[in-house]
């Protein structure tokens, strides 16, 4: 058989003293190991109704910032997901309308902007590709869920303050300009 390393153990199999084979110190060992844990400060805590503090650095769910007059920032200019090694972000570009300037910042926006969780590293690089301080990684938790299609986080649970109705959809949108 071939070795893949010199180094080797000899195990030798002790014979059991009789204590040992009634196994009862051992076991009261253990009881006493436990019921020193009732009298320690608990190292785990009632999530979620109890939230653990993180570090200043923690990387959570993003968030996508709005400017001091509340339109948005993100001209969905595509560096966040160029640099996302996960490829978990999408997005759709459109043009700003005139009356839109209080909800959009620049004449180009994100019709449609998507992070797919599931794929997400929460490594911080959209963050940091971001040239419109757009993106930001908060310090709050993806919940759980069942639906791996719930994963998939678009504008109405990143745009920080979002509101249904700032939104137009594409389909809406190509309706309304064809006059239909
Ligand atoms: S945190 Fe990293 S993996 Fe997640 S979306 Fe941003 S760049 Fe991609
Ligand atoms: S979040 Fe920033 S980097 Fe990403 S598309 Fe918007 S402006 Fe560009």
């Amino acid at each position: 058989m071939q070795s893949f390393s010199s180094k080797k153990k000899v195990i030798e199999q002790k014979k059991m003293t009789l204590l040992e084979r009634l196994y009862l110190p051992a076991i009261f060992q253990g009881l006493g190991i436990t019921l020193k844990h009732f009298f320690k400060k608990k190292t785990t805590i009632n999530y979620p109704e109890q939230k653990r503090s993180v570090a200043a650095a923690f990387r959570g769910l993003h968030v996508l910032k709005r400017d001091e007059k509340g339109a948005e920032r993100c001209t969905a200019c595509g560096l966040c997901a160029v640099a996302c090694p996960a490829e978990a972000i999408t997005m759709e570009a459109g043009e700003r309308r005139a009356g839109e300037e209080h909800l959009y910042r620049e004449e180009k926006y994100a019709i449609k902007y998507e992070i797919n969780m599931l794929r997400c590293i929460f490594c911080g690089f959209c963050e940091d590709a971001c040239p419109k301080d757009a993106i930001y990684l908060e310090t709050t938790f993806a919940p759980a869920n069942y639906d791996r299609n719930d994963f998939i986080y678009g504008k109405d649970r990143l745009v920080e303050g979002f509101k249904r109705d700032e939104i137009v959809p594409p389909v809406v949108r190509t309706l309304e300009e064809a006059n239909l």
